[in-house]
This record gives C-alpha cells, structure tokens and sequence, in this order.
C-alpha cells in the first residue's frame, strides 16, 4: 500500500484523483446531505424572522433533545460499547434501546456502517497504513482539503472495497445491529420526519409541523458537524505535545459529549470506557457517567479500563517527547553524553512505572483479603507503603528528566 507510517507525506493532491483509485460518488448520501442542510437553512430563517415565539422555543428544545440524544447514543453505544467493546457484554435491552431508538438521531449511517469506518480509523494507529483510514486528515497536501475530506467529504464517496474495509464492515453480527441496519431507512423516516411532523402538526396544525420539522432539521445538522470536528479538529490541530497516535490534541471540548477531549487519550486506550486519564476526565468525559450507570443496573458486563499503570507508562513517556529537545541537533560527542543520560531517565521510568504496578495489584490483593478478613492492617500498611514508594519513584524521575532537559538544552 506504500507510505507507511510516513505522516508527513500527502498520498493524493486532488479529490479528482480520488476517482482513479477506486472511489466514486455516493450520491443518495450526497442528495441526503445537501436536502437536509437546505431544509435546516430554509426553516432556521422561517424561525428567525417569521415563526411564532411560541413555536420557536418549541423548536428550539427539539433541535436540543435530538442533538443529545444523537450525541450520547453515538458517544455511549455506537462508538464505546460496540465499535470499542468497552464492556465485556451489551444486553438485548440496551441494543434495543439505541438502534431502534436512540442511535437514530445522529444521522450518520447505521451502527454497524459507523463502527466499521470507525473500526478503520483506529486502524492506522496499529499498522501505519493511512489509506485504511476512511476520514484521515493527512490525505492530502493543503489543511483545506485534509479538513473537507475529514469533516464530511469522506463520507460523500464509495471507498475502495479493499480486505480490511470487507472485514471492517461484516464485523458486527449481533442480531439487533443487523436488523437495525436492514430498517435504517425506515426507522431515520420515521423518528427524524415523520415522528417530529405528526407532534407538530396534532398540536399546532401547519405551524407546528413545520417548527418542529425545524428542530429536527436543525439537530441532525448540529449533530453531524459536532460529531465530524472529532475526526477533523481533533486530528488535525493541537497543542498537546508527545502524542503517539493519529490524534493531535487532548484538552479541547469538541465533539458530542465529552468524545473530542482527550481525544489522543482515547487514540492510547481506545478500549476504555472512558475517554481521558485522571480528574480532568470525570469533568470533560460527561459519557462515562450513562455507562457507569447501566453498569450499576446490570445491563453492560465489566467495563474495560487501562490500568494505572497502562497510564502512567503512557503519561511518562509522553512527557519525555514533549519537553526533551531533538537529539539529532547534537553533536556527536555531546549524542552519547545524552544518550547515557537517557538511559538513567528511562530506567527510572520503568521503576515508577511498575512501582505503580505493585501498588495496584496489592490494592486488588486486599479487597480479596477483605473478603477474606484476613490480616487487614497489616496489608493496608503495605499499600500506603507501596503507594508512598511510588510517590518517591515518580519525584525521582520527573526531577532526572528535568535534569536531563536542562543538561541537553547546555549541550546544544
Ligand atoms: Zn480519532
Ligand atoms: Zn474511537
């Protein structure tokens, strides 16, 4: 496939090329694009400048309802449970709830075709190969097409059938995910327009319809281009240094509910539940909370999470890349001066890293001891210890990369 892990390479200059190499025009999507953008301008202006008040804050509160659900439902179910498996098992209720219902709102192709683009977009971080993926921002040479291509472009084209795009697209079997998809159609008729149409028309004749076709019109817009910032905004600008994945910022609220924070956290750990390490993550992440919830009420198996020390291996080594400066503007001589500086850093990494490691698992020894009520004390004082020791551990190595930052900084 070439370019392989060449990030900085554009693989095409035009969209025309594009044609040449497999893809073509999905025009009923394109048709469904542009109708729906042109019914939410048409009716927005109806609303500002002749619509009842009344009918416009009805309006207003569909457009809000239906771009929160849409954006929990994709955030939650489409994106965490089923394209990331973020817990162990999804039952019938919950399946149900969002493909027949929920996941309707977002209007962006059935589960099982948003799982699987999704499925590849996740791809490029595991082998390099950027074709796979289906939004990539780094396709092209100039940001204008990267972001169009990204933002919406890409989902106006057939994509080469190619084996992981096969593979991508009959990877979800459950039985509700198919069914859903066989009545997409019918089900986005039904709650998108006919559903808001009918409400309006019973309760308010003509002005009611179309108000509150205007709330739906308006929300599937709002929905669509707040979901696509996650794809364009988020993997193409930020200033969150030493990231390893395809996305290029952490601390921007972008995206439906909490999905664009930490996005280069979600690109490390995309199985967690969760989308950002630490506290900053239980603010910005407001999607964790309806999952932790159906948890509580037994409706999802165990939720998968990265470890403390999945993190911190992480966290360190992101904040070597970001405050060491490039060793190949050394000379020679002061290269392997550095080198054996780095060596100390990165041995004290991998101290605090696993001493962080034995904290953990002694915290899970003790809540099978205290089932057990064996020796409670003596093993709480072991882990105020062990976390103690990672505490010491941690200073160490921050306080040697800090070091090494300022001797390189002398060396150059
Ligand atoms: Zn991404
Ligand atoms: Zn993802």
């Amino acid at each position: 496939m070439g370019n392989q892990g060449r990030e900085d390479e554009p693989l095409y200059e035009t969209f025309s090329e594009l044609f040449g190499k497999g893809f073509s025009l999905d025009w009923s999507t394109i048709v469904f694009l542009i109708s729906v953008h042109s019914a939410a301008i048409v009716l927005f202006s109806w609303l500002l400048f002749a619509a009842p008040a009344e009918w416009v804050r009805y309006a207003a509160l569909w457009a809000v309802i239906h771009c929160l659900v849409g954006s929990f439902s994709t955030t939650v179910y489409t994106h965490r449970l089923i394209t990331h498996n973020a817990a162990k098992s999804v039952s019938a209720p919950v399946h149900a709830f969002f493909c027949f219902f929920g996941q309707i709102f977002s209007v962006q192709g059935s589960v099982r075709y948003w799982s699987a683009n999704h499925t590849l977009h996740h791809g490029v971080d595991r082998h390099g190969n950027r074709e796979v993926d289906p939004y990539s921002a780094t396709w092209f040479a100039d940001p204008v097409r990267n972001f169009l291509w990204s933002h919406t472009l890409a989902h106006c084209f057939f994509h080469p059938r190619t084996k992981e795009v096969v593979k991508a697209h009959t990877a979800k079997r459950h039985p509700i995910i198919m069914t859903q998809e066989r009545w997409y159609g019918l089900l986005t008729t039904f709650w998108i327009f006919l559903v808001p149409m009918a409400l309006g028309f019973a309760t308010g004749g003509w002005i009611g319809f179309f108000a509150l076709l205007a709330g739906s019109m308006i929300g599937t817009v709002a929905i669509q281009h707040n979901t696509w910032t996650v794809n364009s905004i988020t993997h193409m600008w930020g200033w969150t240094k030493g990231l390893s994945s395809s996305a290029k910022n952490n601390y921007v609220w972008l995206g439906p509910v909490g999905e664009g924070n930490h996005h280069g956290d979600h690109h490390d750990f995309p199985r967690d539940y969760r989308n950002g390490f630490g506290w900053t993550g239980w603010l910005l992440d407001p999607s964790r909370y309806p999952i932790l919830m159906m948890r509580a009420f037994g409706l999802l198996g165990e939720l998968n999470k990265a470890s403390a020390k999945e993190e911190a291996a992480v966290l360190g080594s992101r904040r070597m890349d970001a405050i060491l400066p490039n060793k190949d503007q050394l000379s020679a001589d002061a290269q392997a001066l550095y080198t054996q500086l780095e060596e100390k850093v990165l041995e004290l990494r991998k101290d605090w890293v696993d001493a962080i490691g034995k904290w953990e698992s002694l915290k899970k020894q003790n809540r099978f001891v205290q089932k057990a009520s064996l020796s409670r004390q003596e093993i709480s004082e072991e882990i105020r210890q062990a976390k103690a020791h990672v505490n010491a551990k941690k200073e160490e190595f921050f306080s040697a990369l800090d070091s090494l930052r300022r001797q390189a900084l002398a060396l150059a």
